[in-house]
């Protein structure tokens, strides 16, 4: 499949991972909006949140599981952060692989100004 967070998930592209288990992989963003901005995606291809089966809701769970630590383990939790994902065209989602963005870091703030 012509997906790039498929490849990514396979090690076929290069990314800079910061957690990887059996069924997750988080990983810096290429583009990052914040000094933290790292995504977390399954493993398995599921197009985005408006195609979630019910057997996938387990991978979700275990997905804000690895949100929340990694978090914490970037000291993310005294001031907080944000958690998205955007579904299809009219949600901004440019790559159809479900992820979730995670986004704080010093001098992060939403919203901004
Ligand atoms: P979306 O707009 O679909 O919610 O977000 C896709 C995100 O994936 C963007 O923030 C973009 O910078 C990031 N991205 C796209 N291609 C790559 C890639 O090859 N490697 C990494 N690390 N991030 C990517
Ligand atoms: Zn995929």
């Amino acid at each position: 499949m012509d997906c790039v967070f498929c490849k990514i998930a396979d090690g076929k592209i290069p990314s800079d991972v910061i957690y990887e288990d059996e069924d997750v992989i988080a990983f810096n963003d290429l583009d990052p909006q914040a000094p933290i901005h790292f995504l977390v995606i399954p493993k398995k291809h599921i197009e985005s949140i408006a195609s979630l089966e019910e057997t996938d809701l387990i991978i979700v769970g275990h997905i804000f599981d690895v949100i929340k630590k990694i978090a914490k383990d970037k000291g993310l939790n005294d001031k907080g952060y944000r958690v998205i994902s955007n579904v299809g065209e009219d949600g901004g989602q440019t790559v159809p692989h479900l992820h979730f963005h995670v986004l704080g870091g010093r001098g992060f703030k939403w919203p901004p100004g």
